[in-house]
């Protein structure tokens, strides 16, 4: 997600002005296989989930445990914080969401199920234990009603997004992990799977997903579209009866951009395909056909899902738009192919995201955006933050790695991870040369594609391919040990 606080706006924006079973899983992926029909008039999306899932763990396992993050709309939660509400309801009036679980079979029998007291957490009885290496596959029928909300979930007046829609199994470590809900960042953490999807809406709606489309046909009044999407993150989609789109292609993928109410669309479409090449040449080859790029209704900067993100159309100024769009593309190597705990380490996929945007101006002149300025201006806001925030409270937590819950205010949460983190990554790169960090980012990327790193697999990927120990060099930014302050 992009996110801006408003000292980080002030000084970070200043150069802008200046300047069903199915058994598909050979690979050990889980498989889910998703059939939902939106409505419209009642705002509420029906639907089945089949997953297989596969015990490729060393234990057997009598449970399976689902992250519900529709529930985070629920009345009584806090879906955004204070200072969002008037960007975050349209109507100016809060509104609720959330996911009812209607039944969960394996086969024709029904499964015992419990929901957290949090609303966060499903928890699956499964019939008998499962070992290492068998599968088990679960029917899950649930409904989604949507809150009136421009968020990753809910309508809003010109689109109706879902994201992180359906019950997505928990990762599992030393038992499965059990993230909460959180206003700050995103508080998501999945593995790598395939989906085959079929949704079902009204036929003035235009799509924009994650996955490639297979079919689309009509069925009375609505349109029925098939949709696969393999090795990916998550799915998620996105409605619109205004969507236009555009298309280039960039070696063997298509861009779209999907937007309306706009006059920038070219240059927009442009920004997407210059930072696809981009982070194909300092990464790695892109291994998807299709990234789609939409306008939505958003209270944030922007969202980030496989082959596809969100990008707000609150957000007015034309170059701070393409930045977001750099942003949330970037995170197409750093959270969705690369994946990792995103509530307990935020900084992993944002601090390196919002990096490689600066790395994209860099070689990118023909945006007019200086990488030295980037790092001079993220500089001088977290200054900035540091000396405003110890005048309020006399002392500030200045640590990188803590749960995104334990950011006590969202400027605290956007200097430590998003601000500082540029700074972090520039500082390693200066320490190491342009050879060895870029050789540390590729090395680091290829070994954790589709899977699921730490901050210590980075700090030991890096040391590896650096052939230095950074262990204290990382530790001591992530500590908030590195003194920035004036
Ligand atoms: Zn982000």
């Amino acid at each position: 997600m992009k996110k801006f606080s408003l000292l980080f706006v002030l000084i970070f924006s200043l150069p802008f002005f200046i300047a069903g079973c199915t058994g598909k899983s050979e690979e050990k992926y889980n498989t889910y296989t998703l059939s939902c029909e939106y409505d419209e008039i009642s705002h509420t999306l029906d639907g089945t989930e089949s997953v297989e899932f596969y015990n490729k763990y060393d234990n057997s396992l009598s449970e399976l445990k689902f992250f519900l993050y529709p529930n985070s709309f629920d009345e009584g939660k806090e879906a955004v914080s204070t200072s969002y509400f008037e960007r975050a309801y349209p109507s100016g009036e809060e509104s609720y969401g959330n996911i009812e679980i209607e039944s969960v079979k394996s086969g024709n029998e029904n499964l015992t199920f419990n929901i957290s007291d949090e609303g966060n957490i499903l928890t699956v009885t499964l019939l008998k234990e499962i070992y290492p290496n068998e599968k088990v596959c679960v029917d899950i029928d649930f409904t989604v009603n949507l809150a009136n909300i421009n968020h990753r979930l809910g309508y809003g007046d010109n689109t109706v997004n879902f994201g992180n829609f359906y019950p997505i199994l928990c990762v599992y470590e030393n038992g499965f992990v059990e993230n909460d809900f959180a206003t700050n960042g995103d508080p998501f953490y999945s593995e790598t799977a395939n989906y085959d999807v079929t949704l079902t809406f009204g036929k003035d709606f235009v799509l924009a997903s994650s996955g490639d489309v297979l079919s689309e046909s009509e069925s009375g009044e609505n349109k029925v579209v098939e949709i696969e999407a393999n090795k990916v993150r998550d799915f998620a989609f996105t409605l619109s009866t205004k969507f236009q789109k555009v298309s280039s292609v960039v070696g063997d993928m298509t861009v779209n951009y999907y937007y309306y109410d706009e006059d920038n669309f070219e240059e927009n479409l442009k920004v997407a395909c210059d930072a696809m090449t981009t982070f194909q040449e300092l990464f790695s080859k892109y291994p998807y056909k299709t990234i789609n790029v939409a306008k939505t209704n958003f209270c944030f900067g922007g969202m980030e899902y496989p082959n596809l993100v969100f990008i707000s159309d609150d957000v007015a100024d034309a170059e701070t738009y393409k930045y977001v769009i750099v942003h949330e593309l970037a995170h197409q190597w750093w959270y969705s192919l690369v994946g990792n705990n995103e509530y307990a380490e935020a900084w992993l996929d944002e601090s390196l995201t919002e990096y490689s945007t600066a790395l994209f101006f860099e070689r990118n002149e023909q945006y007019g955006i200086s990488y030295d300025d980037l790092v001079a201006g993220a500089l001088r806001s977290y200054q900035l933050f540091i000396s405003v925030y110890k005048d309020i409270l006399g002392d500030v937590d200045e640590s990188m790695n803590r749960n995104l819950d334990e950011f006590n205010t969202e400027p605290e949460y956007v200097n430590c991870v998003y601000t500082k983190g540029v700074l972090m990554f520039d500082s390693i790169r200066k320490t190491l040369g342009d050879n060895k960090f870029f050789k540390c980012l590729e090395n680091y990327f290829d070994e954790y594609e589709y899977k699921i790193a730490t901050g210590e697999d980075l700090i030991e990927s890096f040391s590896k391919n650096a052939k230095t120990n950074l262990e204290g060099f990382f530790k001591a930014w992530l500590n908030g040990e590195v003194v920035l302050d004036n």
